[in-house]
């Protein structure tokens, strides 16, 4: 699926905060606010906001009737606003009542309204599954509970965008067990302590490092606390281990870096001095480690096409 333009639908389903969505965003509030405002003294305001904003949730793939219903609005009343009433002979509606114009812009793409096959940000769903895993909750046994196969959760948490549906399942999974005992559930000490330890090894989040509201703010940080926060080459470490991760998928260095908040040159050091090891491990085992080279140089590095 191509990405949505930024605006409103992009900033709300896919998490961009660049200037172009965060503006968007501002006009819807503004307006939101001004009908509110204008709806105490004036007995109609203008339709402009309301037809705007009408386009914005059809761009999030919501269609008139299924905003219509949510607004509590009859649809025929939404499409005189958009289109008029052809039938009648008339445009666009220029003017509305207040508690047309509030009850519209009152509409946000939740995730409740939005079509099962919709496409949007997978943050939220990833740190679920993170904060499942960080709680002994071993991948193969959620994959089984979301009927998923096996290896699935793994490539799950590596996708940067998934359909509603999915963030449906992965949502009432994490409801029903982000408080249970896996090991009360039939998951074994040594599973338990093995997935455990895989997520403190990659610095995933656990349950308690978030809020209801935070979980899915592609833009919140995990409040870990600051007790165990890890030193600076634990970080390095872990940032190695996910972008060799996250390669594994087939994801170019572009993408990896843009998960990671890193440059794509970053991501092809680090994908080098992992194959160099490899290489170096075959050829002299006793060798001692090498280490990976200092930024933007690369000796003797292939052409990175293998990541690309
Ligand atoms: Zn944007």
């Amino acid at each position: 699926m191509s990405p949505r333009d930024h605006g409103y639908a992009r900033y709300k389903l896919d998490g961009c905060r660049c200037y172009v969505c965060g503006f968007a965003v501002a006009q819807w509030r503004d307006a939101r606010e001004q009908a509110v405002r204008r709806g105490q003294w004036q007995p109609y305001v203008d339709a402009a906001p309301v037809r705007a904003h009408l386009r914005r949730l059809q761009a999030c793939g919501l269609g008139l009737r299924r905003i219509a219903q949510a607004a509590g609005v009859d649809r025929k009343r939404l499409q005189a606003v958009l289109h008029g009433r052809p039938e009648r002979g008339t445009p666009p509606q220029r003017q509305v009542r207040p508690g047309l114009a509030q009850a519209v812009l009152a509409i946000e793409p939740t995730e409740d309204l939005l079509g099962p096959a919709t496409v949007i940000d997978a943050t939220g769903t990833r740190r679920r599954l993170q904060a499942l895993v960080a709680a002994g909750w071993p991948q193969a046994r959620l994959a089984a509970r979301l009927g998923m196969a096996r290896g699935c959760v793994s490539a799950l948490m590596a996708r940067e965008r998934v359909c509603v549906r999915t963030v449906r399942a992965v949502k009432a999974l994490y409801d029903t067990l982000w408080c249970a005992d896996p090991r009360r559930h039939g998951v074994d000490a040594q599973a338990y302590s093995r997935a455990r330890n895989q997520a403190r090894s990659r610095y995933w989040a656990p349950v308690g490092a978030w809020d209801d509201d935070t979980l899915d703010d592609p833009a919140a940080v995990p409040d870990t606390g600051a007790a165990n926060e890890p030193t600076r080459m634990e970080r390095t470490a872990a940032r190695h281990d996910e972008i060799v991760h996250l390669a594994s998928f087939g994801l170019s260095a572009l993408e990896v870096g843009a998960r990671l908040g890193v440059s794509s040159t970053t991501v092809g050091t680090v994908l080098r001095a992992e194959r160099a090891e490899h290489v170096g491990h075959r050829r002299a085992r006793s060798d001692a480690r090498p280490r990976p080279p200092p930024r933007g140089t690369a000796p003797g590095a292939a052409p990175d096409r293998d990541y690309a």
